[in-house]
Formats: structure tokens, C-alpha cells, sequence
């Protein structure tokens, strides 16, 4: 298997142009800004390796990519977590659900990240939660190189990209390989999260992407009506359905600053609508209950 081009487009949304890089078509199985930042170990050798480990939320998007991934090289894929609630046991959805399906074993353990690395040896491989590790530079590399082309062939005048974080990870490598601006915000914790991030993977690093930030403070996994709400306006208005856990946030805190950024925006679309499943019972739960 190889990732080719993602589609770029051009769309309206609230009167304004937004060209939209499409990383959740990139492949049915394998897509969003996991597939980039595991797509090094997808296209290398690993001749010893027998067993993929990693660790983390037991719905994360990641965890999905790289059983995926496991599936593709043969591989054993381990994974560790904090727990598993009973009723999602009883009623696997989402993420959780088709990694199961794709053969991972999970397991609910004390201290997920010691018992991840307590496995490391010469045939068992270790990703980092999330990706955040140096690894995911080579597909985010060419991730940038597609936005570049992109740019050109659309003849976008001074362009500039936005994207949700999470570990920051993938808004770090493409502004370190992009010539234009990177803006982001945070969704895990705060700015101050993101910066130490970044300087976990890169102490060097001379243009970090600008953080942007809302009047309102957002909790990483909570329910918002008006995150419920963009949600559904995007995916009426454009046509295109984002991820219920970061782009809601994204768009709330770009939409907020956008009048304050000169030129014309490109939204990353980093997939995840794996995990939407599990997001939309949460917020459908909530919100849509008939009266
Ligand atoms: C993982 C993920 C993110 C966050 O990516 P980072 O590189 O950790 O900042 C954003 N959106 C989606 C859909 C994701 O799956």
C-alpha cells in the first residue's frame, strides 16, 4: 500500500474562502494526520520486528491507524491504557471497536506508557502516544511538499495554513518545512502544553507555528453545544464532515482570530471520523434528545 495526493479544495463557509487540504480521503483505512506521521514506518523494512506496541486513550485515533498498520506488515499489535469502561466492553463502537476487529490486544494497566517501553527489544517496535516522536517527520515532510504543489496550482495568493493540536506534532514539522505561516491552537491542555511539546521533539527548531487562542477555555474530550453546533454547520454548509474532538475547537478558535490574519486560509483536515462514531452517541446522547 501507498498514500497518494490528498484532493485540495476550494470551499465557502460563512462568506469566506477556505481552501481545505482533504487528509481524511486519503485512504479508507489508513488516513488523517496519522497515516503522515506513521506512513515512515509503513514504506520502511522492518525485518526483525514482529510486534507493534503503543499506548494511550482507549479511542484514539492513533491507536485505530496503527492496528491498521499492524495489519498491513504482519505484525502483533499490544496496546495499553488506563481503562476500558464496562459498557464500552459490552458495546465496542468506534475506534476501540474496529481496532478490535483488526486483532489488538489491549490491556488496562497501571503506568500504559513503562509497561509500552517495558516490552521494547530487537522484534517489538514502540510508538509513542500520538505519534510524538522524530519518526513522524518524514511523512509530515511530505505532507507540506503536497500543500506546496497544492498552493502553486491553485495560484493561492499569500497563503497561510491552520490546524487543531493535539501533541502539536504534525503544526511543528510543517512549519519547519513549509515557507508559508502555520497557524494552530491547542486542544489539549493549554498554550504552554504545546510549547513543551514541541521542545520535547526539537530543541532547534528556529519558526514555531503561532498559537491561537479564544476568549472561552476548552477541555480536551468535553461536550460543547457550540462545538455540537459548528459541527453540523460545516458539514451543511460545505459538505465536508470533520472530526467531532479537534476540529470543532479549531474552527471555534480560528473563527475567532480570523479577521486579525492576512491572506487566504488553508484548513487541514486531519481525519479521524473513525472516532466520530463514539463522539456523535456522546453528543447525540447529550443534545439530541427527544422531548
Ligand atoms: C491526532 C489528531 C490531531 C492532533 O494531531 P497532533 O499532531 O497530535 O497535534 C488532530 N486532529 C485529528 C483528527 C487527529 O486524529
Amino acid at each position: 500500500m501507498k498514500l497518494t495526493h490528498s484532493a485540495f479544495q476550494k470551499h465557502i463557509f460563512r462568506d469566506k474562502i477556505f481552501f481545505i487540504k482533504r487528509d481524511d480521503l486519503l485512504h479508507e483505512d489508513f488516513s488523517g494526520n496519522k497515516a503522515r506521521k506513521f506512513e515512515y514506518f509503513l514504506v520502511n523494512d522492518f525485518p526483525n520486528i514482529d510486534k507493534l506496541v503503543s499506548y494511550g486513550s482507549n479511542q484514539s485515533n492513533a491507536m485505530y491507524s496503527l492496528c491498521v498498520l499492524a495489519k498491513l506488515k504482519g505484525w502483533k499489535f499490544v496496546y495499553f491504557c488506563d481503562h476500558i469502561p464496562s459498557f464500552l466492553k459490552e458495546n465496542p463502537i468506534g475506534n476501540y471497536k474496529y481496532a478490535i476487529q483488526n486483532g489488538m490486544q489491549i490491556y488496562t494497566v497501571v503506568d500504559k506508557k513503562q509497561n509500552a517501553y517495558s516490552l521494547e527489544n530487537g522484534t517489538t517496535l514502540v510508538v509513542e502516544e500520538g505519534g510524538r516522536q522524530k519518526s513522524s517527520e518524514y511523512g509530515i515532510k511530505k505532507l507540506a511538499d503536497e500543500l506546496r504543489e497544492d498552493i502553486r496550482k491553485n495560484h493561492i495568493k499569500n497563503p497561510y495554513i491552520f490546524l487543531p493540536s493535539g501533541t502539536g506534532i504534525t503544526a511543528l514539522y510543517l512549519q519547519k518545512h513549509l515557507p508559508f505561516r502555520v497557524f494552530t491552537c491547542s486542544t489539549v491542555g493549554d498554550d504552554k502544553y504545546l510549547e513543551k511539546q514541541w521542545q520535547m521533539v526539537e530543541d532547534d527548531i528556529k519558526i514555531l507555528p503561532i498559537i491561537l487562542n479564544s476568549q472561552k477555555k476548552y477541555h480536551y474530550g468535553k461536550l460543547y453545544p457550540e462545538a455540537y453546533e459548528i459541527y453540523k454547520e460545516l458539514k451543511n454548509d460545505m459538505g465536508v464532515e470533520f472530526d467531532l474532538l479537534y476540529d470543532p475547537i479549531g474552527w471555534i478558535k480560528f473563527l475567532e482570530n480570523i479577521d486579525k490574519l492576512e491572506g487566504t486560509p488553508v484548513y487541514l483536515h486531519q481525519g479521524g471520523l473513525k472516532g466520530n462514531e463514539s463522539m456523535k452517541a456522546r453528543y447525540e446522547r447529550k443534545y439530541d434528545k427527544i422531548n
